[in-house]
């Protein structure tokens, strides 16, 4: 056991040193830091692709880390296992005082923090956390009596409301740099050694294009024109920060910002109410008549449904890890309300395809787009395709690069007839009211 007492600074959904609120405050108390990760094999054996871009993505976002510190005469010390086991491995070669690390929202990981609590008590040693991961957590924005918000303009105006600067000011780590864990290079596991393969898919940078969003609000629906952030994964894995990207967004485009509200309204739904990880929002819902229907699935996921719009937007999916979000509204509507599929299926497809996949927006989105959410598209307001085309693809450009066989007669035939599938639908819907 070496005698040196120090801190831990557990990396997670923060992977950055820059301002890092819990990495900040972990350097500021003094003692020396240790910065970990756990590849956490609960996580990755549920992973079906070995290949999947977003675990090569976190391995090289590591190794960068690691080599930042070096530069401060540090290193990463990264383990793969399970969080419990890694982190009794840890404490018989270090002693640890303290764990720091940044909240997370989703069940299951404030199931692992409860669990990871009472073993470092039993440990007698301190766990502490903190908020980064969002401007505003758990119960910071709650309705004049006192509730969660279950819709988002009223949520968004309060979000609006209390905003300032105190809440988006950056962490100055590099303040503190001298207190990290002064250690020559640990080892660093490859991608193999953790199970995983190379992907072919490329990450979007970090980098955005200011002035293509000075006209988010005029340009974002149209999917040809590319005109959003891509920062999706950033802010997924907190290779960026959200106080720094959220200030940003004040600043560029009003339009913009409000999708970091979207995002944090989606969080806080699912902190407070973790049921609809499983189940409907609505829980009306759970009676309707959803079909299972494994061979109209496949049609969808493959982007072979005969509707163009549809086809580009899964096939953009398959080949980039990303779908545009005006599409992805299209493809999730078209899903469960022409084909009538349980949307769970649909959420189930895009958590393992979206690079940006996080559970408290992908659900919050689905059951959106389905109906069954908070504040949701009203069930019998269903998309058409062909208008939503007309409308947003107007000249096709987006769909010939993702369905060049479109226009010619190797393209698919439509799947299902649009009226036969809204009324169908809308029939469904009309069941469970009674
Ligand atoms: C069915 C469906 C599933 C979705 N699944 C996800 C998901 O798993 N992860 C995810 O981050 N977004 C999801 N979205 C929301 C949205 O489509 C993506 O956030 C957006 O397309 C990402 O592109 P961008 O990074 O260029 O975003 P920008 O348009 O530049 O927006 C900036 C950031 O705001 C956040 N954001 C934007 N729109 C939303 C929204 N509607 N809800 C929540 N956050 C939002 C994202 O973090 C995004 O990166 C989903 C939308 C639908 C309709």
């Amino acid at each position: 056991m070496l005698q040196l007492p120090i801190s831990i600074f557990w990396f997670r959904r923060d992977l950055r040193l820059h301002d890092n609120a819990a990495l900040y405050h972990s350097l500021k108390a003094g003692l020396p830091v240790l910065p970990i990760f756990i590849f956490d094999t609960e996580i990755l054996n549920k992973l079906e692709n070995k290949s999947d871009a977003r675990v090569q993505f976190i391995h090289q976002t590591l190794a960068n880390i690691d080599r930042e510190l070096q530069a401060y005469h540090s290193s990463l010390l990264l383990m793969h296992g399970s969080v419990i086991d890694i982190l009794n491995t840890i404490l018989t070669k270090f002693n640890v005082k303290k764990v720091y690390a940044n909240h997370d929202y989703e069940p299951s990981a404030i199931a692992r923090d409860e669990q990871v609590n009472i073993f470092l008590q039993s440990k007698n040693i301190e766990f502490h956390t903190f908020k980064d991961q969002v401007i505003f957590e758990k119960n910071e924005i709650l309705s004049d009596t006192g509730n969660p918000y279950k819709v988002y303009t009223p949520y968004k105006n309060k979000w609006l409301q209390k905003v300032n600067d105190f809440y988006l000011k950056s962490y100055p780590v590099e303040k503190y740099v001298a207190n990290f864990y002064q250690s020559t290079p640990f080892a660093l596991p490859t991608l193999a050694a953790i199970g995983f393969r190379p992907s072919h898919i490329q990450i979007p940078s970090t980098r955005i294009n200011e002035n293509l969003l000075k006209e988010y609000d005029l340009r974002r629906d149209y999917p040809e024109q590319a005109a959003t952030s891509l920062l999706g994964i950033h802010l997924r894995f907190g290779t960026l920060s959200v106080r720094q990207m959220a200030s940003k967004a004040q600043a560029i485009n009003a339009t913009w910002l409000s999708e970091f509200i979207w995002r944090e309204f989606f969080m806080q739904l699912l902190f407070h109410f973790p049921y609809v990880q499983k189940e409907p929002f609505n829980r009306k819902f759970l009676k309707l008549g959803w079909r299972y229907d494994e061979k109209d699935f496949e049609k969808w996921c493959n982007g072979n449904t005969g509707y163009p719009l549809v086809d580009a937007g899964m096939r953009e999916l398959n080949a980039t890890g990303h779908m545009h979000n005006r599409v992805r509204m299209v493809v999730a509507s078209f899903l469960t309300k022409h084909l009538l599929i349980d949307w769970t299926w649909g959420e189930a497809y895009f958590a393992q395809r979206l690079l940006d996949y996080d559970l408290a927006a992908n659900n919050g989105n689905w059951q959106w787009s389905a109906g069954t959410g908070a504040d949701a598209q009203p069930f019998f307001r269903i998309f058409n395709p062909t208008l939503q085309q007309e409308r947003f693809d107007p000249h096709f450009k987006y769909i010939k690069k993702w369905v060049p066989e479109y226009g010619t007669f190797n393209y698919v035939a439509p799947m299902i007839d649009h009226k036969f599938a809204t009324d169908r639908a809308k029939q469904a819907f009309k069941n469970i009211q009674d």
